[in-house]
């Protein structure tokens, strides 16, 4: 990247985006976000309350009642859809300075992701096109039913701080598409590019009240949007452990609810591997993003034979990699999110050392003045039951586990309570056919590692999620079907009186 950014001299005052327009909270209440890589106040935000949250809810309620959005047709939403993707290439360096500096993500990456999130509104828009229902009239020749599709209204929607712009696009564009208004919640450590998303979406011709975000915390808000009777779906990604609390706090209203939850992802390498081949895919699978990302290859589950020559290279590939500063464009692992998250990195470093796990590379914080980052790290030597296998860390912790027989390689592979992401390396196509119907994955990628299209479904098994996003279903989850059964030449009926 040949571009350069420069670290604004103030901070960046927000606002939530309501029915079309800047709001402040309650009592004009904020708070504010300390850049993980600079130390350095880069944001000030509404800090939404719970009356923030119902006013955003009826707003969003009543402009789906009426239709403003939803009567609208599919050739009609889709422009304005395309128009979306435009509005933020068109704000692409802005928006990612802003995820830059408020999540430590290197800025290269945080461009990519940009261009990422726009090919999603494409998607999406082209998709809007495709939304029609069916007809049977194989029921008699007087019966003839039509199946149609509606929107399913209001959708709540709370994303984390990893990759905000990207995760809400995988989730907004086609819930537009569907005509549902939604009322977002984005991270309270990265909210800065949703909040403008509802200003770009304006731009591109939504009308007002279709598009709410409220910038705020888990509790009043996501926890408010869970359970409002108003609200008829949320669509959730984060953690396992508050999508289990947005499921119970969605059981009363009997909501759709859609879950994109955490990962503890094994790349298999298998005895026939080449190793050269695989390593930069492996050094990319868990330190891409300071391996804070829910696909994260975190656990390498290699042959015995390989393990030596694989260590030897993967330690040498991650050391050539460049830490630091996020603003500096050929940095590729910036800072870590806050230093709860990195407290909770380096316990569980200590945990693999105390468990007795090998440190090959890395391990420690480096508390700079300029931000928190911890070093590329990798254990070898781990066991499945140690919680640096099993737990997701969230984190540049990478663990080596061996495997003799290739049936046992996929029982440590299925070894955690989540089913995310996987990979299989191999030239044998028996192996790679086997293990990957024997993985229990939402995704299996064979001979390559994070590779996504919009075409491709999305989601995760076990306790890593429910429903799929992306793919040719995606404007699916955000569909009702309504059954219309019609009948021609009526009779009267003899029910009642049993002639
Ligand atoms: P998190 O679960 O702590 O928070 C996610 C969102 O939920 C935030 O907006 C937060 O404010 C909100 N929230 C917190 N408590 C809530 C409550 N009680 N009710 C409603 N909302 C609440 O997750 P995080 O730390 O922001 O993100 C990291 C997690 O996200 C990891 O587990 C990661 O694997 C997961 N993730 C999954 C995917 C995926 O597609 N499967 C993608 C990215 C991240």
């Amino acid at each position: 990247m040949n571009k350069t950014f420069q670290l604004p001299k103030q901070a960046r005052i927000f606002k939530n985006w309501v029915n079309g327009q800047w709001v402040d909270a309650k009592e004009q209440a904020t708070f504010s976000r300390q850049s993980p890589g600079h130390q350095q106040t880069v944001g000030q935000y509404p800090f939404s309350s719970e009356q923030d949250t119902v006013a955003a809810i009826k707003v969003a309620r009543e402009t789906f009642d009426h239709g403003q959005w939803a009567d609208l047709s599919g050739i009609d939403r889709s422009k304005i859809i395309a128009n979306i993707a435009q509005g933020i290439r068109d704000r692409a360096d802005e928006l990612a300075l802003i995820e830059c500096l408020e999540s430590g993500k290197p800025i290269s990456q945080a461009v990519d992701e940009m261009e990422w999130a726009a090919g999603l509104w494409d998607f999406a828009a082209t998709m809007c096109r495709h939304i029609q229902g069916g007809a049977n009239t194989n029921l008699g020749a007087e019966m003839t039913v039509m199946t149609i599709k509606e929107a399913v209204g209001v959708v709540g929607m709370i994303t984390p701080w990893n990759f905000p712009l990207l995760i809400i696009s995988q989730k907004l564009p086609f819930a537009l598409a569907a005509g549902c208004t939604a009322v977002i919640k984005p991270s309270e450590m990265t909210p800065g590019t949703t909040l403008l998303l509802g200003e770009i979406c304006q731009q591109a011709g939504v009308p007002d009240g279709v598009v709410n975000v409220l910038a705020g915390y888990g509790d009043p808000v996501g926890t408010t949007l869970s359970s409002h009777p108003d609200v008829d779906m949320i669509t959730f990604t984060g953690s396992t452990q508050v999508g289990r609390m947005i499921t119970k706090a969605a059981a009363d209203t009997l909501k759709k609810v859609e879950l994109e939850l955490g990962g503890k992802n094994p790349q298999v390498v298998f005895a026939d591997a080449d190793l050269d081949v695989l390593v930069d895919a492996v050094v990319f699978g868990i330190f891409f993003n300071m391996g804070e990302c829910c696909n994260s290859g975190s656990r390498i589950i290699i042959h015995e034979s390989l393990k030596d020559a694989f260590i030897e290279k993967v330690v040498a590939h991650a050391k050539k990699m460049k830490f630091g500063d996020p603003l500096d464009p050929s940095v590729k692992m910036g800072a870590i999110i806050n230093p709860q998250q990195c407290d909770k990195i380096m316990h569980y470093i200590e945990e693999g050392k105390s468990q007795g796990a090998t440190l090959a590379l890395g391990g420690k914080k480096l508390d700079t003045p300029e931000g928190i980052f911890i070093e590329p790290t990798i254990f070898t030597d781990v066991t499945p039951e140690m919680s640096i296998a099993k737990e997701e860390i969230f984190g540049p912790v990478l663990s080596i586990i061996t495997f003799k027989e290739n049936q046992e390689a996929v029982d440590i592979a299925n070894s955690t309570e989540f089913g995310l992401s996987s990979g299989i390396w191999t030239k044998d196509l028996n192996i790679a056919m086997t293990a990957s119907r024997k993985i229990k994955a939402g995704t299996v990628w064979v001979n390559n590692w994070m590779t996504g299209f919009p075409e491709v479904p999305f989601g995760g098994m076990k306790q890593s999620g429910l429903g799929r996003e992306l793919g040719v279903n995606s404007v699916e989850e955000y569909l009702e079907t309504k059954s219309i059964l019609i009948k021609a030449n009526p009779t009267a009926g003899n029910w009642t009186t049993g002639e």
